[in-house]
């Protein structure tokens, strides 16, 4: 037979050196190749220059994969000549041969992106096993029994990864795992290691005829054979739908490709001298110093991940609950060495490291180094302890920090080592973790609250009526809707779980229940089921999963002072409530950004006074319910204006559209009638008449007032009272009036003096001293274009990037979420732009207005509210553009400090 080849080669030609060669002392590669080599090459070509000892290797590059990809699935050419010359390289270092039935080499064959991605993509071990060269491995390994129990989890691993023969649903058992136990059965045995080498034998052969009967081919004995379809199979696995999905809930692009690593094989199953494990060079929990880990003695790696025996734990300090020994008892001198190797590596990478290792026959092989996973509060906590070791600076420190993970510190999350069974991924809309039992309305989920159930609500999408229900819930779920929907601004704003614009629910109100495809299972979540969401990636999770409260490290205020030392943006918050502001205070707000008096509207004691100026027939009805609302938004002022002392705060008018405070189901519209003593059908005419066809492009913002002047009189009234009223106090206040939806100069002329003239009669009133400024907000197109204009009457420009966006791309926020996933995974954007501010055409139109704005008032002062104001990326981009401040949900204020620190330290 000839000799089976890699596959035909295609003349796409990414570089001439497709592999790189590491083991012995030294390597072709290094760390910084990453991205060629993959995390796992570039570590273990490190580690090899290092003098770790490495099992040597080739790593074959990412380059090859978008090359294989590209040709149709097709190797570039001369690829396998190279890893000819490259396994050639390994059996010079090992001292034995691929396929030599005498002592034969066997290699493992591995993925590796550039990140890691745990679990997503296949390996194969053992390979270069048949017939022949096990008996070989029995001989030179002088243990048949282990020779055969390699060869059964080759075939099996072989079988499923390469050849694909899987259970065939999720109830029926893997068929090699089938036969397995059904072997165990019939000899009576509970474990695999009784098995003798002879039913091991037995098991091979079934499980070849189990291939042959269901796939029609003969497992592959050319040990060449066998490494074409294991590398194929490997970069086809970049493109399984488990990785598919990793990716898009990571934000990896998939032209990233994976590398594939062919490396010799060592065994820590080959009696009680042997070990696997994993050992951490510091706790990645809570990021204490000191070697964490575990290993299991005679086992394969395979065997820690599986769960199937009890790990035991490497320093003697943790001993195992069941008494069996640490590896530092058991194998002192490995232990020593290993030790030995995980401050080499750490110092080296100066960073905490995750090693995976082999002992064989009293031999250690490092056989991974990686950065480790951690938490956010260990993340912290290392950096910190990094910095006062000297391994790194502050400005590393800073660098190091992934912002987002600093969320984590502040909400509860899943418990890493929780199993999940993930069915479906939304837009990662406000970070947390909940757990609860799915209701499909606000009315039940604040019911069964009350009652004292935890609850996640269901919707396919939000509304302001559905607060209530919203607080009542550990978390909210949406079908429909962006990063800027209703459910995801208010959660954010709460630091609330949710998961929002989740397309691939089909929600049923009618019969309580949705339906979910999760990659071919057709799954119906009933009302009362649990489910588990994850509000940092986006996962919706059968069941319950695991919860953990991070504690707040230490180590948090000195890091946090690091950043503050080193930003040069302000970080103020988008704050409605005295609640919000004193917490968004704790986390370092300097001030409020943006506050949202509509939010103020929908209190049970409040939205009665509202609709009943809203179904006012004339201005002097208007003005006697605006008259019962003053007194309260005064109060609210007061509190936002106290908790915020001697700092500015932002206070927007009234922008949403009349209509949104109106009932719009029969009961409310009944209630609300009786209420205001009118007829059901006057109210639903009322609510016909402001019906809009496109709300946010409607009567809305400052639109509102030009109509309507009294509605900002009051309001401008209530702010400056309750200002007036702290000062007098001697409490510091910097009140700032902001009019939204400004796209014409004159409309904020307009405002302004209506402001002003309102704002200092009060003053003259109250005779107190009180300094406070107008501006707007810029979130049109137009308003950009004529911001030279606009600012001769503001002091001050927000970017309502929320707005600016929606209107610069003329996409609707909030019916984004039917179509904006296509564009994403169709790569026509490569961020939702409602996250991530979007330099060229939003982030354009920015240039222009501060451009404009500053040529008028070269103080303006300017700032971000909207949700990109908490959005690393655009938090730079703010830095860049020279905003003075940018403003976003409490929850998000570490997150924003961090980040400004880094754009800040970026520029340096
Ligand atoms: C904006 O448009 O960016 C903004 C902050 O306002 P809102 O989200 O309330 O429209
Ligand atoms: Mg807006």
């Amino acid at each position: 037979m000839a000799t089976p080849t890699a596959s035909p080669e295609s003349d796409v030609e990414p570089s001439s050196k497709l592999i790189y060669l590491f083991g012995d002392g030294r390597a072709e590669g290094g760390a910084e190749m990453r991205n060629l080599l993959g995390g796992k090459g570039a570590g273990l070509s490190e580690m090899s220059s290092l003098g770790i000892p490495v099992p040597p290797g080739l790593t074959i590059t990412t380059e090859v994969c978008s090359a294989f990809y590209e040709a149709g699935r097709q190797y570039p050419a001369g690829f396998e000549q190279q890893v000819r010359d490259g396994v050639a390289h390994i059996e010079g270092i090992v001292g034995a041969r691929f396929g030599d039935a005498e002592n034969p080499l066997l290699v493992s064959v591995r993925s590796g992106a550039r990140v890691s991605m745990p679990g997503m993509m296949d390996t194969v071990l053992n390979l270069g096993l048949n017939d022949e060269t096990v008996a070989g491995l029995a001989r030179s390994s002088g243990d048949e029994r282990f020779a055969y129990d390699s060869y059964r989890r080759f075939v099996a691993m072989y079988g499923d990864v390469v050849l694909g023969l899987k259970r065939e649903s999720d109830l029926d058992e893997d068929p090699f795992e089938a036969i397995l136990e059904n072997k165990k059965r019939a000899l009576g045995v509970a474990e695999d290691t009784e098995l003798p080498a002879a039913a091991l034998r037995e098991i091979v052969a079934e499980s070849k005829a189990e291939i042959r009967a269901k796939l029609g081919i003969d497992f592959p004995s050319d040990p060449w054979e066998q490494l074409w379809a294991a590398i194929g199979a490997v970069f086809e696995s970049w493109e399984s739908p488990r990785a598919i999905i990793y990716r898009d809930l990571n934000g990896y692009p998939s032209d990233w490709g994976t590398a594939v690593t062919v490396q010799a094989m060592v065994f820590g199953n080959l009696g009680d001298d042997c070990a696997t494990g994993v050992a951490f060079t510091r706790n990645p929990k809570s990021g204490a110093p000191g070697l964490f880990g575990e290993y299991l003695v005679n086992a394969q790696g395979e065997d820690v991940v599986a769960g199937v025996r009890t790990p035991q734990p490497l320093r003697a300090a943790e001993q195992a609950s069941d008494g069996l020994p640490s590896l530092e008892e058991s194998q002192p001198a490995v232990y020593g060495e290993l030790a030995g190797a995980c401050e080499t590596l750490e110092n080296h990478f100066g960073d905490m490291q995750d090693i995976e290792f082999t002992v064989q026959r009293n031999k250690l092989w490092v056989l991974q180094t990686r950065n480790g996973k951690r938490t956010g509060p260990a993340m912290v906590k290392v950096a910190v302890d990094l910095v006062d070791q000297g391994l790194i600076d502050r400005d590393e420190a800073l660098r190091r920090q992934d912002p987002e993970q600093i969320s984590e510190l502040l909400h509860s999350v899943f418990d890493e080592d929780a199993p999940t069974d993930v069915i479906a991924a939304g837009l990662a809309a406000s970070p947390g973790a909940a757990v609860g039992r799915v209701v499909f309305s606000a009315q039940e989920a604040a019911e069964w609250a009350e009652r004292g159930e935890d609850v996640i609500l269901v919707r396919l999408e939000t509304s302001p009526e559905d607060i209530q229900g919203m607080l009542a819930a550990q978390g909210i779920l949406t079908a429909r809707g962006g990063m800027t929907s209703h459910a995801a601004v208010v959660a954010r704003g709460w630091g609330k779980c949710c998961v929002a614009g989740c397309g691939a629910l089909e929600i049923d109100y009618a019969a309580g229940s949705f339906r979910v495809d999760a990659g071919g299972r057709e799954i119906t979540v009933s009302r009362g089921d649990v489910i588990s969401l994850n509000g940092t990636t986006g996962a919706v999770m059968l069941g319950a999963v695991s919860l953990t409260d991070p504690e707040l490290p230490e180590e948090l205020d000195r890091l946090m002072g690091w950043a503050d030392d080193a930003r040069r943006l302000g970080v103020r918050a988008n704050a409605d409530t005295p609640e919000d502001a004193t917490k968004a205070r704790e986390f370092g707000a300097e001030g409020i950004g943006l506050c949202r008096t509509e939010h103020m509207f929908f209190g049970e004691d409040r939205i009665l006074a509202v609709r009943q100026m809203i179904l006012a027939e004339d201005e002097a009805g208007r003005r006697a319910a605006l008259a019962k609302i003053l007194p309260i938004q005064r109060d609210d002022f007061e509190g936002i204006l106290r908790a915020m002392a001697g700092l500015p705060v932002t206070i927007r008018l009234l922008d949403p559209p009349l209509h949104e405070f109106l009932p719009h189901a029969q009961e409310e519209i009944e209630r609300v009638a009786e209420a205001l003593d009118l007829s059901p059908q006057r109210i639903l005419q009322r609510v016909q008449a402001l019906q809009e066809f496109n709300p946010m492009l409607g009567h809305r913002g400052v639109r509102l007032a030009i109509t309507y002047p009294e509605i900002y009189e009051v309001q401008v009234q209530a702010i400056v009272e309750a200002a007036c009223t702290l000062r007098a106090e001697g409490v510091e206040v910097q009140p700032e009036i902001m009019i939204p939806l400004v796209g014409a100069p004159e409309e904020l002329a307009k405002l302004r003096t209506r402001v002003t003239a309102v704002a200092d009669r009060v003053i003259a009133d109250r005779g107190v001293a009180l300094d406070y400024t107008i501006g707007t907000m810029i979130e049109l197109p137009r308003a950009c274009i004529t911001a030279d204009a606009i600012a001769e009457h503001a002091d001050f420009f927000s970017f309502g990037t929320n707005d600016l966006t929606q209107t610069a791309f003329g996409i609707s926020r909030d019916d984004a979420g039917h179509f904006l996933p296509d564009y994403l995974r169709e790569n026509v954007l490569a961020k939702d732009p409602f996250v991530e501010l979007d330099r060229e055409g939003v982030g354009g139109l920015m240039r222009i207005g501060i451009e404009k704005g500053r040529a008028t008032k070269p103080d303006l002062k300017l700032g971000i509210c909207g949700e990109h104001g908490g959005d690393p990326a655009s938090i730079t981009f703010g830095h860049e553009i020279g905003l003075d401040y940018v403003s976003c949900s409490p929850y998000r204020i570490l997150i924003a400090r961090l980040a400004a620190a880094q754009a800040a330290i970026s520029e340096d």
